[in-house]
């Protein structure tokens, strides 16, 4: 646990001892470079505190394995609840927690033992053909197993983490055999086996081969700012189904500090830095996601496609019906 008093003990301690420590702070990242560099740029401006980013396609867990506590990473960034909690779960995080960071984050995006903090949101929603789906015809997370829609849904694995974590939600709001029931549901209204990413849904809309597809809401503005994909985008409308008794699924990105940061203070302002209302719409408005601090607002864009209502569950508790969520998706065997 990290509070003040310990920090200025620390630096006291290491002033005596040691020669200044070096100002910095170290990420490992599993976002993309030109998410992270305004951020990075913008806080070292700030503070003159360097930011050296370790950008990792997979692995981070292991890496954090293999370095022990000779790890020079002070902070985790990654996407999806099941990411942060997999190195919570490893042993590799430590509690944090400040009034700031308190107040920057919504209760329902933090751990409330302070081992992640959440920085954007992101709505897992249905792509709905314009031409072939009226409006009001999806509205709800239980619909999609509705045989209405035989033959209509595309969607991506359902072993993908987004798509563990819808499920974890429809076993929060309905219980396991009700999930399950679901799943099967859904699998018995493909259009065809599971596969590609989120865009390759609607890029299968477009393509006439379904008429909804399950997919996160900033693949949307990804599509319209690329040549090719911009007519996929335009060929859907933006549909924030709720669960009956609940609101719209929603994922988050979020930062970690490591357990053995070599650099605790400067990771603290770092990620209150990162949390504070002005730095999540920079970053939320780099991926076209929604920052989560009272007062804050999505990019114009984003906003166009609607309000929604998220749902009122912490992602914590979705997080730990992970595994359980995978079996059953494995049991029905979803992407057969
Ligand atoms: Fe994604």
């Amino acid at each position: 646990m990290i509070n003040a008093a310990r920090i200025t003990l620390a630096l006291t301690a290491g002033s005596i001892a040691l020669p200044a420590l070096a100002d910095e702070v170290n990420i490992y990242s599993y976002r993309q470079p030109e998410l992270i560099k305004p951020l990075t740029d913008a806080f070292t401006d700030e503070t003159g505190i360097a930011v050296n980013v370790a950008h990792l396609s997979k692995g981070m867990i292991e890496r954090l394995d293999a370095e022990g506590a000779r790890s020079p990473a002070d902070l985790i960034f990654t996407v999806d609840i099941s990411r942060l909690y997999a190195a919570v779960e490893a042993g590799h995080t430590q509690a944090v927690t400040s009034e700031e960071l308190k107040a920057n984050v919504p209760d329902l995006y933090h751990d409330p033992n302070g081992h992640w903090w959440g920085l954007t949101t992101r709505a897992r929603i249905v792509y709905a053909s314009k031409e072939r789906v009226e409006e009001g015809e999806v509205t709800s997370y239980e619909d999609l197993a509705d045989p209405k829609w035989e033959g209509r849904i595309c969607t991506r694995s359902g072993t993908h983490p987004y798509n563990v974590a819808l499920t974890s939600a429809v076993m929060h709001h309905h219980g396991e055999a009700a999930a399950k029931e679901w799943l099967e549901g859904v699998k018995s209204n493909l259009a065809r086996k599971p596969q590609g990413n989120d865009r390759a849904q609607v890029k299968a809309i477009w393509a006439g081969e379904c008429d909804i597809a399950i997919g996160n809401t900033y693949y949307m503005g990804k599509m319209l700012s690329d040549d090719e994909q911009k007519a996929w985008a335009e060929s859907v409308d933006v549909i924030f189904p709720t669960f009956e008794d609940g609101g719209t699924h929603v994922n988050i990105s979020g930062v970690a500090m490591t357990k053995h940061a070599p650099n605790e203070e400067n990771a603290l302002k770092m990620m209150e830095f990162l949390t504070s209302p002005k730095a999540q719409e920079i970053y939320a408005k780099a991926n076209y996601e929604y920052p989560i601090a009272d007062g804050t607002e999505a990019d114009p864009l984003v906003q166009g496609w609607g309000e929604f209502e998220a749902d009122d569950v912490n992602l914590m508790e979705l997080a730990e019906k992970r595994k359980d969520a995978l079996k059953l998706i494995e049991t029905v065997d979803f992407d057969g």
